[in-house]
């Protein structure tokens, strides 16, 4: 004998019904068969709302049933040929005047029992096996369809009825005996209790329904036809990467299905496991895939986890008190309590010191669980030897199973490092020593993050996925998004690196998409999309709370360097080529500091100094390896560089500064460049970064551009500049007739920094410095004469943007 399940979605509509009776008459020609149905998808669901409208005396219940008669009848007429069609339709007719019936009792008196609802659901599985037999009819295939709760027994809980497997067995047995057929058709779900009364076997029973009569004829295997191609490495509707899992232990299978997949109800496993009866997981609409098999011992694959799965609806409860440690009976007090009110327990923790046990309970328990548990301490509770027990709601369960991680150290580790790096907070976690199932609470809006990112971990440990969202597209936006563009390819190929853009945003609109923004036509797409402004943006990143976040400020904006704090509290990553964080107030830039040790979450700023020039990693460096910086001395604007080095009086002092912003050099409004304002934000980085703690106002600045300079707007500016020109041209001409050149220079000496103008004479390494080059001078404990250089060019969107690159490459590392 073999059995065959259909689910809800295999039976939905005419048409896949025809595509069950094809895969029965198959299996019919292997030999005898047993097809389970459940009804049609959905079904239940209105059956339980229409008893539940009728209840509460709404009349709306009537249309309810009416759309459920239709569907069935529809379905009926495609099925049955004209000839034989009205035994079939009057049938369905007959079974829904029952249905009606029953409704409308429900409805005079105003009460839905669980008794009621039982028989009410029932007849979703009755009208789907009339409906399944009907096409076999057509087939000409020898069939009977019978009555299940004439053979499966329960006791009396209505809506999760236990089976009493040996009347059970029996009576499946003598039945099969005294009626040879081909195939047997039966719904699934339902039963009865002694007394004649229907019962059902809890949501999703239709599967176990198969199980029962699998493990009471015997059958040579089990099969549950489906609409996945089998048991999945995680829930497909969280995971777009999940695959099917070939293979897997009876107890593997039923690790994942108590943990929440869905795919198979969790008591199924047991009958078949009994018996050691091979179940198979198949897909009705890709019955060619090959699907699960979950049997005794599948062979090893180099995978050490099975399976991910997750329950939602989780609320935890801790006991906690001094008066419990080292006292026996805690515990089983507690349990007595919660058993006494029916609270099932799904996971327990209990730390060592005994101070305080910890339970995952379903919500829907957590107001019972909480008056019976209160009740029973509240002796202890009131003389303050135990707290009155704490309930924190809003969790779900994460699970990984595999029989191999008990034979693998670091399975948890790499458990606690994925999540840990994706700021999942993990509220309590547990481990058999047997190892088969390790769970984690969670909150329930990190679940779909969690998931994936272990997923990630333990099933695609070939190649990382990180999502960027980049503000600001500006200069060095554009080409940060051109270049991420040219680089995918090579990332993925060589780095294992899938670095998707999934947001971009300016200051009027942003774009999203979570499978990564087309990069070649984003300025479309970002014209087409939402208008918002950042708080929208933050809200996106926030709501959609993707793994391996990393938040990229390409703006010189105060507002985005303010949100950063909340962004590292989440776990993503800061890269920000914006300096306005980095020169804030002291107790910003250590708390930004700090959020990025305490979460995991890099913080990095090289652009700050120096554009693309590796400044800040280099003095890390030296820092970090125990070097001393004892003094700094640098070119760090490239605007200034550009602009003495292009001055030599011949023309006005005002063009070159135009030039300089023409060509994309300055920052947006070029006096925080000429201003000097720009370079002792850099310095005050750099000083930081040494390892001193100052503030702006601790930076020097002796400014060349006359105070008048600095009022009024852009324009006021070029023009006060034309106004004062003989001021340029005499610092020109004091310079040059001293064989010297111009430099704006920072230095860093003992802990003090300053800014200022400074001539250089042919023996300086500043004189001899190109275009819009910057150079760095870090005179240290390692190297006190000599100093260690770097030099390059120091400003220029392209060179900048790949700066930004590099810290997104450092940012991936983490
Ligand atoms: P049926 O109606 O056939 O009984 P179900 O809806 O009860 O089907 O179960 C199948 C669904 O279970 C799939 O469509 C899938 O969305 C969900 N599911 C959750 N977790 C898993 C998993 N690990 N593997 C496969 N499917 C899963
Ligand atoms: N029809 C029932 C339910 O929806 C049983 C099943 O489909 O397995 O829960
Ligand atoms: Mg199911």
């Amino acid at each position: 004998m073999q059995i065959l399940k259909f689910g809800g979605s295999s039976v939905a509509t005419a048409a896949t019904i025809q595509q069950v009776g094809e895969l029965v008459a198959q299996a019919a020609q292997r030999g005898p068969t047993v097809v389970v149905v459940s009804a049609l998808g959905g079904t239940t669901d209105a059956l339980i709302m229409a008893g539940q409208q009728a209840a509460s005396g709404h009349e709306s219940y009537r249309q309810l049933l009416q759309t459920i008669e239709q569907r069935h009848l529809e379905a009926a007429k495609e099925l049955a040929p004209v000839t034989s069609q009205s035994s079939l339709l009057s049938r369905v007719k007959q079974e829904c005047n029952d249905l009606e019936t029953l409704c409308d009792s429900v409805f005079a008196l105003g009460e839905l029992s669980v008794r009621t609802l039982d028989r009410l659901m029932s007849f979703g599985e009755l009208l789907s096996a009339r409906l399944v037999a009907a096409n076999l009819q057509v087939r000409g295939i020898d069939h009977v369809c019978h009555d299940s709760r004439e053979l499966i027994r329960t006791n009396s809980n209505f809506g999760n009825a236990l089976v009493d497997f040996q009347t059970t067995n029996r009576q499946v047995q003598t039945y099969v005996r005294n009626h040879p057929h081909a195939v047997y058709v039966l719904p699934g779900f339902i039963a009865s209790d002694a007394q004649g009364a229907t019962t059902t076997l809890g949501r999703g029973g239709s599967d176990y329904t198969a199980a029962i009569l699998a493990g009471a004829l015997e059958a040579e295997v089990l099969e549950i036809w489906t609409d996945v191609s089998g048991m999945m490495t995680a829930d497909p509707r969280l995971v777009r990467q999940a695959r099917p899992i070939p293979r897997i232990s009876y107890q593997e299978a039923m690790e994942l299905s108590h943990f929440g997949a869905k795919v198979l109800y969790p008591p199924t496993i047991q009958p078949v496991r009994q018996r050691g009866i091979p179940l198979l997981i198949k897909n009705t609409f890709a019955p060619a895939d090959e699907g699960t098999r979950v049997e005794v011992a599948p062979p090893a694959t180099g995978e050490v986890v099975r399976g991910l799965s997750s329950i939602g609806q989780i609320t935890l409860l801790r006991l906690e008190g001094g008066g419990m440690v080292g006292i026996p009976g805690f515990s089983m007090r507690l349990f007595a309590a919660l058993a006494r009110e029916k609270v099932n327990v799904i996971l327990i923790t209990q730390s060592s010191s005994e101070y305080s046990i910890c339970v995952a309970v379903r919500t829907a328990d957590a107001v019972s669980a909480k008056a019976a548990t209160d009740d029973e301490f509240a002796f202890e509770i009131g003389s303050g030897k135990v707290e009155p027990l704490v309930v924190e709601a809003d969790l779900a369960i994460v699970a990984l199973v595999g029989e191999k991680m008990k034979d693998h150290p670091n399975v948890s580790g790499r458990l606690f490092n994925a999540l840990g790096n994706n700021g999942v907070n993990i509220r309590a976690i547990a481990q058999g020593s047997s190892e088969k199932n390790i769970s984690v609470v969670v909150r329930t809006q990190d679940v779909r993050k969690a998931i994936n990112v272990l997923h990630e971990s333990f099933f695609e440990v070939q190649t990382k996925q990180v999502n960027l969202f980049v503000v600001g597209t500006g200069n060095v936006g554009g080409k940060l998004l051109e270049q991420l563009s040219r680089q995918r390819a090579y990332l993925l190929r060589h780095l294992r690196l899938q670095v998707r853009v999934v947001g971009v945003a300016n200051s009027r609109r942003f774009a999203f998409a979570e499978q990564g923004l087309e990069l070649s036509s984003w300025r479309d797409t970002l014209a087409q999309g939402e208008e918002g402004k950042l708080a929208d943006f933050l809200q996106v990143i926030k709501n959609r709370n993707l793994r391996n976040t990393i938040f990229v400020d390409v703006t010189a904006s105060g507002e985005v360097a303010r949100c950063y704090p909340e962004l590292l509290s989440r776990g993503a990553a800061v890269v920000a080529c914006n300096k306005i964080a980095g020169s804030a107030e002291l107790s910003y830039y250590q708390q930004l500091k700090r959020l990025s040790r305490e979460f995991g979450a890099s913080f990095l700023f090289e652009t700050n100094v120096g554009a693309g020039l590796p400044i800040i990693g280099t003095l890390n460096d030296l820092t970090r390896s125990g070097d001393e910086v004892q003094r700094i001395e640098a070119v760090l604007s490239g605007t200034l560089n550009f602009v003495f080095n292009h001055y030599d009086a011949s023309r006005p002092f005002a063009d070159v500064v135009r030039q300089a912003q023409d060509e994309g050099y300055t920052e947006p409004d070029p006096r925080l460049d000429l201003s000097g304002v720009d370079v002792a934000r850099k310095i005050l980085i750099l000083a930081r970064e040494a390892g001193q703690e100052l503030e702006m106002s601790d930076i020097e600045n002796e400014a060349f551009l006359p105070a008048s300079c600095m009022e009024g707007s852009v324009e006021d500016f070029y023009q006060e500049m034309a106004h004062q020109e003989p001021h340029f041209q005499r610092l020109y001409r004091e310079a040059a007739a001293a064989g010297k050149q111009l430099r704006f220079v920072a230095r860093y000496t003992d802990g003090a920094a300053a800014v200022g103008l400074q001539a250089v004479g042919p023996d300086h390494d500043f004189y001899s410095l190109q275009g819009k080059d910057n150079a760095v001078l870090f005179y240290t404990a390692r190297y006190p004469e000599q100093p260690l250089v770097v030099k390059g060019a120091g400003a220029g969107a392209d060179v900048t943007a790949s700066g930004v690159f590099a810290d997104i490459m450092r940012a991936t590392r983490q």
